[in-house]
């Protein structure tokens, strides 16, 4: 007999993401189990439910989807999580808290449908947020060179160490902007420029923008008005603007709902994944060799 497939919802938040359920649900899950609240000492009993029930052969129709607001939160769940596992006792799970990962894919997939990433030249403003971190860490894998931008030198710098310790041979270089003055110079000789600034903030005036001509990719993914991107309106899904081909948040945000269902999906397929940015972003690839 074919099981269900039962979608175990961790959510350190006080309410359990209702987007998070509703896409569960549209990607094709029978049963989606929420809990709220849960903090990483909680994960063993939850998770052991998931792994001792249904018998080895069916434990790929249980998966566990770590999700809420808070991505540091999530991590730490999504650790305690595999800490669960042993041997093939183990059901897959994906993390995508607060979106971060099928928005930081979804991006960095579109840069790539314009300008080959490998060798090219991509700045990430405010890259230290939990989206920013992942483009970056995407961006270096793919063998872009990245600028790591942020209002502080420092905060950078710690970005740059992090993925450096994950990318072998990662190409990256930490940058101050905090002032017109300082993004132009970040900008010059730039392919791609990705704004993952925080909800409501302009990071790129656009006389800057438009004082570089061979900028060809700018992408921002904020959604609350001011536009992170100044002249990038949050519809524009590759609309060309001044000779550079603009994304808003909202142009991207259909591509990442998809790699959202597809990671759901995907899922069910084993019992031994764990997703998190790498993995959701070949998802977000296979998806795109298919169309
Ligand atoms: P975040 O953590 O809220 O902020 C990212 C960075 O923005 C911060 O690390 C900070 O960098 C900078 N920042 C914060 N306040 C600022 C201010 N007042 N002025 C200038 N810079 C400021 O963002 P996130 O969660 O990574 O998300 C990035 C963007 O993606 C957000 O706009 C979010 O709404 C959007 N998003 C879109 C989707 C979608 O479906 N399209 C999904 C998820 C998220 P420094 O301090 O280092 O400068």
């Amino acid at each position: 007999m074919i099981k269900k497939k039962i979608l175990i919802q961790l959510d350190p938040d006080t309410h359990a993401s209702v987007f998070d359920a509703v896409v569960a649900i549209d990607a094709g899950v029978d049963h989606l189990l929420q809990y709220r609240g849960v903090k990483p000492d909680q994960v063993r009993d939850l998770v052991h439910g998931a792994m001792f029930t249904r018998g080895p052969e069916d434990l790929h129709s249980t998966a566990v989807f770590v999700g809420g607001s808070d991505v540091a939160a999530g991590e730490a769940l999504l650790k305690a999580v595999t800490e669960c596992f042993f041997g093939p006792m183990r059901v897959s799970a994906l993390l995508d808290a607060n979106g971060a990962n099928t928005t930081a894919a979804a991006a960095v997939l579109a840069a790539g449908d314009h300008v080959p990433l490998n060798g090219s030249t991509t700045l990430v403003l405010a890259a230290t947020g939990p989206v920013g971190q992942r483009a970056v860490r995407l961006l270096a894998r793919e063998g872009a060179r990245v600028r790591v931008a942020s209002r502080r030198r420092d905060r950078a710098e710690a970005v740059c160490e992090a993925v450096a310790t994950l990318v072998d041979g990662a190409d990256l270089e930490s940058l101050e902007t905090n002032s017109p003055e300082t993004t132009a110079p970040a900008l010059a000789g730039a392919d791609i420029v990705i704004a993952a600034g925080a909800a409501g903030v302009e990071l790129l005036p656009a006389d800057v923008r438009r004082g570089y001509r061979s900028l060809r990719v700018a992408i921002d993914l904020n959604a609350v008005p001011p536009a992170g991107i100044a002249g990038v309106e949050v519809t524009d899904k590759a609309v060309e603007r001044d000779g550079t081909v603009c994304y808003g948040a909202i142009g991207i945000g259909g591509r990442k709902m998809k790699i959202h269902k597809a990671a759901i999906r995907k899922l069910f397929e084993r019992n031994d994944q764990v997703l998190d940015a790498e993995e959701v972003y070949a998802i977000g690839r296979e998806q795109r060799e298919l169309v």
